[in-house]
């Protein structure tokens, strides 16, 4: 019997993007098992709580038998041995990515050498997709449609509404 794959796909995901399923999509095809991991510790700031971003990936990956979502504190490598991972996966998309995506790749193997960073690349559709921009453009109030799956897009326009209320309640 050859040995189980799995794969630690770890992020902020404030919110999840379809540039984020697409990645998603093509790991679980690639490998046996996929672990989407919401990093606890990562973003100072986060618009969506850490069991807002869990349930909205479980929602929207809920038709994949082998995506599992979770959320891990502390270093990544220590996080993938204790899952059995052997692989971390990461999205790239333009230039940008690279610079840092490497010096992270290099460090975790430095750190857990028999763990490989595998770096697939999104349709192109979402090569510029960021969850940042998407949050800039809803907050300003262009239309985002496209770019999420449909729930978090009206988890995302509600979000934004309450804290336009509580603003205009100080
Ligand atoms: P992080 O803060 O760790 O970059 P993100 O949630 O922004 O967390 O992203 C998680 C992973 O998904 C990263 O590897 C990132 O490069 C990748 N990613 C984000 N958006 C896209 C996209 N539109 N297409 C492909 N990969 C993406």
């Amino acid at each position: 019997m050859t040995q189980e794959i799995s794969a630690i796909y770890p992020g902020s995901f404030d919110p999840v993007t379809n540039g984020h399923l697409d990645i998603v999509e093509r790991g679980r095809s690639i490998f046996d098992r996929v672990v989407v991991a919401v990093s606890v510790n990562q973003d100072k700031n986060p618009l969506f709580t850490i069991e807002e971003r869990i349930e909205m990936l479980r929602d929207v990956t809920r038709q994949w038998d082998n995506v599992e979502i979770d959320q891990f504190d502390g270093l990544l490598v220590d996080y993938a041995t204790s899952r059995g991972a052997s692989v971390i996966l990461r999205g790239i998309r333009a230039v940008t990515d690279f610079d840092y995506e490497f010096q992270m790749a290099l460090m975790n193997r430095r750190l857990a050498g028999s763990i490989e960073t595998v770096f697939l690349v999104p349709a192109e559709a979402y090569e510029y997709l960021s969850s940042s921009l998407v949050k800039e453009v809803a907050s300003l109030g262009g239309t985002v449609s496209g770019l999420l799956p449909l729930l978090v897009e009206e988890l995302l326009s509600a979000k934004l509404e309450a804290l336009t209320d509580a603003d205009k309640e100080l």
